[in-house]
């Protein structure tokens, strides 16, 4: 799989570093607050579980799985739940675990959603952040990298769900957007 990729953005050590630099940050932030955090699958997954380890507060998690791009890499827009939360998040300080904004769709898609809910606060955690992309302004409280236009694959994100389980960040070679 490492021979499918044409350059690593972003190292195993380099996103590791930024992880813990998020939850010292978040720990900090919300210490004697009741936390859950909110991920979005499934990207978000690895971000998520090296996240909590990273944490020092007591915190609980739920998953919620958005429609994105399907097979392909370009964002239709259309955005839709296809897995709800377990829990009620009424009265809870929320923070979203997303692996990476794009056109921001999927998260305004999300913040308005869980906003009607009426948690005490939502806010969002996103590891990657594509700013040239944007096309609805979304907030993102805590960013792990701003990333340029490229599509991207690994820690998570996926090509057609490969690549997955690499544990950087990089691009695929053209020849297998194909
Ligand atoms: P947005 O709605 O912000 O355009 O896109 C958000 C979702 O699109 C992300 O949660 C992710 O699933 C997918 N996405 C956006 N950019 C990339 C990318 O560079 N690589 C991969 N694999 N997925 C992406």
């Amino acid at each position: 799989m490492y021979e499918d990729v044409s350059e690593v953005l972003l190292t195993e050590e380099q996103i590791q570093q930024r992880v813990r630099e998020l939850a010292e940050q978040i720990s900090a932030d919300y210490r004697g607050k009741d936390l859950l955090l909110v991920c979005v699958l499934k990207g978000g997954i690895l971000f998520l579980t090296d996240l909590m380890r990273q944490l020092e507060i007591p915190h609980a998690i739920d998953f919620m799985a958005i429609s994105s791009y399907g097979a392909g890499t370009e964002s239709s827009g259309v955005v839709r739940i296809l897995m709800d939360l377990n829990t009620s998040i009424e009265g809870k300080n929320v923070l979203i675990v997303e692996d990476i904004v794009d056109t921001g769709h999927t998260l305004d898609y999300i913040l308005r959603n869980l906003s009607t809910r009426r948690p005490a606060s939502l806010k969002v955690c996103a590891l990657l952040n594509k700013p040239s992309r944007r096309q609805v302004d979304v907030p993102i409280h805590y960013v792990g990298f701003d990333i340029p236009n490229k599509f991207v694959i690994g820690y998570g994100l996926d090509f057609g769900e490969k690549y997955r389980n690499l544990p950087f960040v990089g691009v695929l070679k053209p020849e297998f957007y194909r």
